[in-house]
């Protein structure tokens, strides 16, 4: 199954967390990091007073089902000592799962596709960069998405 999973982080060196990350889920069993965007940098989603964002968005070849890459990404996280706060607070790594295949999930835990990512230039940008004619399953083209949305803010690195 190929899948795409979302990196963000804005404290304790943003770059080297997402690197880490990475490195983290291409050495888990049964998951290969298989393609990598582009670095972007931007604002706060919530515009609050915290650090700019540093994103990328990575394309996973896995055997694990949605959900074990779900726990995957949350180890992950903890390892790198995330501290969950407030909702959109400060963090250092942040794995969201964007898509799985074209498989649509909709439970407590897990919603698939993230159920942010139209909003999001920091998603759908580097998304196209990997797979620029991609069909969304459920919202459809990709790039009908991104023409939705100010992507004005986005600084590609
Ligand atoms: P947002 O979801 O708006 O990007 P966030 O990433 O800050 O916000 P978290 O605190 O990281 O939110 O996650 C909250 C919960 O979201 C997780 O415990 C997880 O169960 C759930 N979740 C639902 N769908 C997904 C998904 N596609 N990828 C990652 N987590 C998800
Ligand atoms: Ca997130
Ligand atoms: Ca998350």
């Amino acid at each position: 199954m190929l899948a795409y999973i979302g990196l963000g982080s804005n404290l304790n060196n943003p770059k080297q967390q997402i690197k880490d990350a990475l490195i983290a889920l291409n050495t888990t069993a049964d998951v290969q990091v298989v393609g990598l965007s582009s670095l972007y940098q931007s604002k706060p989603i919530d515009g609050s007073e915290q650090p700019d964002y540093i994103n990328a968005v990575c394309q996973v070849d896995t055997h694990l089902t949605a959900l074990e890459l779900l726990y995957v990404c949350q180890n992950i996280e903890t390892k790198q000592h995330r501290v969950r706060e407030k909702k959109w607070g400060a963090r250092t790594i942040d794995l969201d799962i964007i898509l799985y295949g074209v498989q649509v999930v909709a439970s407590k835990q897990l919603i698939i596709p993230h159920p942010e990512m139209m909003n999001r230039a920091f998603v759908l940008v580097p998304l196209s960069e990997l797979e620029s004619d991609l069909k969304v399953p459920v919202l459809g083209p990709l790039q009908a998405l991104i023409d939705q949305i100010d992507i004005s803010g986005l600084i590609k690195l």
